[in-house]
C-alpha cells in the first residue's frame, strides 16, 4: 500500500493500475468504511482511499477541529481491506490559495440536514468534484447511512456528466443496531444507551410500512412514540420523503426513505431508512 499526499504522487501510484475504485472518507474509519473499501477492492483493479478533513463542509461551532483524527489505525485498516493507495493531502493541496469555485447542488440538498447544515452540502460536492478531478475513478463508492450525501453526488455527477459510477454501498450496524460512525466515538455510556433510540425510531417505521401503512402522518406518529421515551434525544429533524428528489410527500406511493437527526448532548447523530415494497 502507497501513501500519497500530493495529487503528483497519486497520479504515479495510479498509473496503468486499470478500473479505479475510489472511497473517500474523513479518517477515523470503522467496519462501515471497511466494507466500502472491501467492495471496491472486489470490484477494481485498484482501490483509492482518500483521508481528508474536509473544512468546507464544516459549519461555525460544529466539530472541524476535534473531529477524530487517527491516521495511523485508518492505514492499518485500509492496509487490511486491500487499498492501493492512501491519499491523505494537505489542504492546500486541495484548496489551492486563491480557491474560489464552489458545486451547489440544489433542490436535494435544500431539505433534512440541508436545513440545519447551511453550506455543509455546497462544501461536500466541492470537495468530491475535486477528489474526483484528482483521482479519476471507475466506481465512487458512498454509504447510505449518509443517504442525502449519496443523493447529492448522484445528482451532480448527472448533471455534470462525470465520467464515473456512484455505488451506494447499505448501511453497516453494530448488534444493537446502532448505525456504525466516526462521532459515535464522543458518545458518553449513557448516551450511547439513548442512541438506540433512532433505530427503534426507524424499525417502527419500518414494520409499521410492512404492515401496509402509507400514510405519512401515521407513520411519522409511530416514531414520534419512541421519541417520547427518551427525551434526552433532542430530534433535529424525522421526515418521510421521496426518493430520489427528497420531495414532499402525504402518502408513500413509490420509493422513499424515513430520516432522522438529532442530538445526545453535543454529539449529532443521523440515520436513515429506505422505504420500498
Ligand atoms: P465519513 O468519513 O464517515 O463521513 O464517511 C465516509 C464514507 O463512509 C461515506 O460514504 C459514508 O456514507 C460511509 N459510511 C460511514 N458510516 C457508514 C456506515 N455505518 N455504513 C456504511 N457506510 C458508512
Amino acid at each position: 500500500m502507497r501513501i500519497a499526499h500530493t495529487a503528483a504522487e497519486l497520479t504515479e501510484f495510479l498509473r496503468g493500475v486499470g478500473s479505479v475504485g475510489f472511497v473517500p472518507t474523513m479518517g477515523a474509519l470503522h467496519e462501515g468504511h471497511a466494507t466500502l473499501l472491501r467492495q471496491s477492492v472486489k470490484e477494481n483493479g485498484a482501490t483509492v482511499l482518500s483521508v481528508f478533513v474536509n473544512p468546507t463542509q464544516f459549519g461555525p461551532g460544529e466539530d472541524f477541529s476535534r473531529y477524530p483524527r487517527t491516521f495511523e489505525a485508518d492505514c492499518a485498516l485500509a492496509e487490511a481491506a486491500g487499498v492501493a493507495v492512501v491519499f491523505a493531502p494537505a489542504a492546500e493541496e486541495i484548496y489551492p490559495e486563491g480557491w474560489s469555485t464552489y458545486i451547489e447542488v440544489e433542490n436535494v440538498s435544500a431539505p433534512w440536514c440541508g436545513r440545519f447544515r447551511p453550506g455543509h452540502f455546497r462544501g461536500v460536492a466541492t470537495v468530491v468534484h475535486r477528489l474526483f478531478s484528482l483521482v479519476r475513478p471507475t466506481v465512487a463508492y458512498f454509504g447510505l447511512k449518509d443517504l442525502q450525501q449519496f443523493l447529492v453526488i448522484q445528482r451532480m455527477v448527472r448533471d455534470l456528466r462525470i465520467p464515473l459510477r456512484v455505488e451506494g454501498v447499505p448501511t453497516v450496524r453494530e448488534s444493537d443496531g446502532l448505525a456504525l460512525s466516526s462521532r459515535n466515538r464522543y458518545l458518553s455510556a449513557e448516551e450511547r444507551f439513548h442512541a438506540l433510540v433512532i433505530f427503534r425510531s426507524l424499525s417502527a417505521v419500518k414494520s409499521a410500512y410492512d404492515g401496509g401503512e402509507r400514510d405519512v402522518s401515521a407513520l411519522l406518529a409511530k416514531a414520534g412514540a419512541v421519541f417520547a421515551e427518551v427525551p434526552e434525544f433532542k430530534v433535529q429533524y424525522a421526515e418521510i420523503r421521496s426518493l430520489p428528489d427528497l420531495g414532499e410527500i402525504p402518502r408513500v406511493e413509490g420509493e422513499a426513505a424515513f430520516a432522522v437527526a438529532g442530538y445526545l448532548g453535543k454529539t449529532r447523530l443521523i440515520d436513515n431508512i429506505i422505504l420500498r415494497s
